[in-house]
């Protein structure tokens, strides 16, 4: 049976919305109104230290503001709610569950210091980009090398753990992009990534395809910073047995800096003479905590309209005169 059209914006609240993330919810919900389908809104809230009050608002608004409609979200309620991840956790703990009980996750009690000294010794071996993978795990702490009754205690006792995902040594991931083409990984370059941390909260990676999942997503649509993760989340897919309705990806170039070393900057922006942040934002810098004042497109006098055909444009032509869509 033809599956639904269901995309997803899944932004983390940390600060103001990056004109690349307006750019991103503007193709999923592109998509969704071509083919018929949906677009939801889900708040991806799992790190709490990086949580910046205020920010939630501010994506609502900005959203609203270049007429980006959402069918489902944590504003207008849907069938899937709850749509921030803050109040899915035992959803999370459950597929985590699933994940040791199947052999594909497990526990692991190392220390910060134990993780720093494992990571200096491989970088005294020189060995590059020090992993906890396949190789490193058997000389650490975790389910698989303690004894079983240990482990057990361990449990009982309530000494922080993680549950990382075992990363098999040597396999072949590949998905097929849809920008990209053809995308394979050896499993060697993944790390048994953390998928629940010890305060309880799941990481972004197992929040984000468990929800992906359950919201019945047919297209993952987002930056390209996410690219690297999407092996991992292939695996993750066949582990908890989800394969056959894992979604298409399509990873979009970055917005860059005009000399293309990085992510376009608010610096860049001045510089440039727009704003990278489409309005004006009174919150806190998620790293210095100072307030951030951005001059935005709304105080700047542009029209909604004008600022999504620019978006929409960026890097990308459809083959004909037409400058302006509605
Ligand atoms: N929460 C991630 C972000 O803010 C979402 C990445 C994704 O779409 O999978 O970029």
């Amino acid at each position: 049976m033809e599956r639904e059209v269901r995309v997803r914006f899944a932004p983390s609240p940390t600060g103001p919305l990056h004109i690349g993330g307006v750019r991103t919810a503007l193709y999923n919900y592109l998509l969704a109104r071509k083919l018929g389908g949906k677009m939801l809104l889900r708040i991806e809230d799992t790190d709490q230290n990086r949580f910046v009050p205020g920010a939630e608002d501010y994506i609502r608004q900005s959203l609203e503001w270049c007429g980006i409609e959402l069918d489902e979200s944590p504003w207008n309620g849907g069938p899937h709610a709850p749509y921030r991840q803050s109040e899915r956790k035992p959803m999370y703990l459950q597929y985590a569950q699933q994940l040791i009980d199947s052999g594909h996750a497990y526990y692991a009690f190392d220390t910060p210091e134990e993780l720093d000294a494992m990571r200096a010794r491989l970088t005294a071996a020189k060995v590059p980009n020090p992993q906890y993978n396949s190789i490193t795990r058997a000389q650490m702490r975790n389910s698989l090398t303690l004894p079983a009754e240990e482990v057990k205690q361990l449990l009982e006792s309530g000494a922080p753990y993680v549950i990382r995902l075992k990363v098999p040594r040597k396999e072949e991931v590949r998905f097929n992009d849809l920008i990209r083409g053809w995308v394979v990984v050896h499993s060697s370059s993944i790390d048994d990534k953390v998928l629940m941390k010890s305060d309880g909260m799941p990481t972004y990676h197992l929040a984000n395809i468990v929800d992906d999942h359950l919201m019945e997503i047919t297209h993952v649509i987002r930056g390209e910073e996410w690219l690297p993760s999407a092996p991992l989340h292939v695996l993750l897919y066949r582990y908890l047995g989800w394969e056959d309705t894992m979604p298409q990806f399509a990873h979009l170039p970055l917005l860059l800096k005009p000399d293309g070393t990085g992510k376009l900057s608010k610096r860049d922006g001045d510089r440039l003479g727009f704003p990278v942040f489409p309005l004006e934002w009174h919150g806190k810098d998620a790293e210095t905590g100072a307030p951030t004042v951005s001059s935005g497109y709304r105080e700047s006098g542009y029209l909604p309209e004008a600022f999504i055909n620019f978006l929409a444009f960026l890097g990308w032509n459809p083959g004909s005169q037409q400058e302006l869509f509605t």
